[in-house]
């Protein structure tokens, strides 16, 4: 991000015509953030991300920007819509909002893209060279979106599916082995833990591999969402002692994270960080820049 760049484009192109922000711009932004990422405006997320960045950071930083982008972006008419098609939206049900995920703990969250019915199901890849089957019968059907409870990513792709075989899915048979190993050895945890678990590790697998540093505290927040979408009852030594939680985290992912207090803070900032252990020493080097 670069400061001298108008904050909402970034555009190199016009960067002599930018504005200064002014006080008053700076609480009108900061309150049109907080709808929109309320909202979850997924199309500005990274506005967001940016603004959000620049209004945590320690050193006071002086915005900058174009005058059409900052009215695109706090302009009421346009919030209220967002509004108005997000209540739409969660009138209409469940299958919804699952696609229009918030994008807040970004790093935690994939957005989830809406399933290409003439991949395969599970991997969704393009360009690969396996032969796809097609779902044929109607057992297998039921069989996959029952598992597909039990992966985080394909049960939200196939979210309020309940015919694979009307839906024309298709599959590797490689993938199709892949998934019911996958999901008979979760099946297997949930009788130890909860699936809210299960599927939190899920996604910090996939942030370990991205390289990404979490705070516990929103590793907890993210847990609570996933708990509600999976009806899962948090347990109360969770909620008493977050201790009980980090040490179940722990042992749920093995070595793939470092659990990390920074020392450097007085003892009520200290937040623990999960840092990717294969990327550690960068992970470190970066936070000290952060930090
Ligand atoms: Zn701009
Ligand atoms: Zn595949």
């Amino acid at each position: 991000m670069d400061y001298s760049l108008c904050i909402f484009c970034q555009a190199h192109e016009t960067r002599t015509n930018v504005s200064e922000a002014t006080e008053h711009g700076v609480i009108t932004v900061r309150n049109a953030a907080c709808s929109r990422k309320k909202l979850r405006d997924s199309k500005n997320i990274d506005i967001i991300d940016r603004l959000e960045k620049a209004f945590e950071s320690a050193t006071a930083v002086s915005l900058v920007w174009h005058k059409p982008c900052y009215a695109h972006f706090t302009d009421k008419s346009k919030i209220e819509r967002l509004q108005k098609s997000q209540t739409e939206c969660s009138a209409e049900g469940a299958g919804c909002s699952s696609v229009v995920s918030s994008g807040n703990r970004r790093s935690l969250r994939k957005r989830v893209q809406p399933v290409n019915w003439s991949l395969c199901i599970f991997c969704q890849a393009e360009n690969k060279k396996a032969r796809l089957i097609s779902v044929m019968t109607k057992q297998m059907s039921d069989q996959i979106i029952q598992a597909s409870h039990l992966d985080y990513e394909v049960g939200l792709r196939l979210a309020g599916v309940i015919d694979l075989i009307a839906a024309e899915a298709k599959y590797h048979l490689h993938c199709l082995s892949a998934f019911n190993r996958s999901t008979v050895k979760t099946q297997h945890q949930s009788t130890n833990t909860d699936l809210a678990m299960i599927w939190l590790c899920q996604e910090l697998n996939y942030s370990a591999d991205k390289g990404h540093v979490i705070l516990l505290d929103d590793v907890w927040e993210r847990y609570k969402e996933l708990a509600e979408e999976s009806s899962t009852m948090i347990q109360p030594s969770y909620e008493s002692r977050r201790g009980t939680f980090k040490q179940k985290l722990q042992s749920q992912l093995g070595d793939i994270f470092s659990f990390f207090q920074p020392l450097n803070r007085c003892i009520s900032e200290r937040k623990t960080v999960l840092i990717p252990t294969k990327y550690q020493p960068a992970a470190l080097l970066q936070m000290k820049a952060d930090i």
